[in-house]
């Protein structure tokens, strides 16, 4: 189980040293500001969205580790994907970080069950959920800056 956990660490570690898909994206039809006060993390998420599908995706912003390794792998996990598979996979997450389940509850999930470590911190929470906030916001078009509670 140790060994799971360095996997994970080492993955986040990897994620936040170099970000997927960050900086603007030109082509975005989409796009959503989100900030945790708690932390400071600040992100803008772009998305280039053609009918349902996420046709690419990409973020900027500055904030700490989690919430950067958060937001690389969100990038991962939905290009590619509808708009009802992205809006599913933020449910999954939510669930992933804030509810009592164990980590192999959510196969689907893949890679992003590394977020699950944040369980054991519970000030880490809304970092790890702020980019999906902000994707969600995107994908609905409702023109609100996100600011978790
Ligand atoms: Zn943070």
């Amino acid at each position: 189980m140790s060994d799971l956990r360095d996997l994970y660490q080492e993955l986040i570690l990897d994620h936040t040293r170099s970000p997927r898909n960050f900086g603007p994206l030109p082509s975005a039809n989409r796009q959503a500001e989100g900030f945790n006060p708690l932390c400071g993390d600040r992100i803008r998420v772009f998305l280039e969205l053609d009918g349902e599908t996420v046709r690419d995706v990409r973020f900027e912003g500055s904030g700490c580790a989690i919430s950067t390794a958060s937001a690389s792998l969100m990038t991962e996990a939905i290009k590619g994907r509808n708009v009802k598979q992205a809006e599913a996979l933020f449910e999954g997450v939510h669930e992933l970080v804030t509810g009592p389940g164990d980590d192999g509850s959510a196969p689907e999930l893949g890679k992003l069950v590394v977020l699950a470590g944040v369980r054991a911190y519970p000030v880490r929470v809304k970092c790890a959920t702020l980019a999906w906030h902000t994707l969600r916001s995107a994908l609905r078009d409702d023109h609100e800056s996100v600011t978790t509670e």
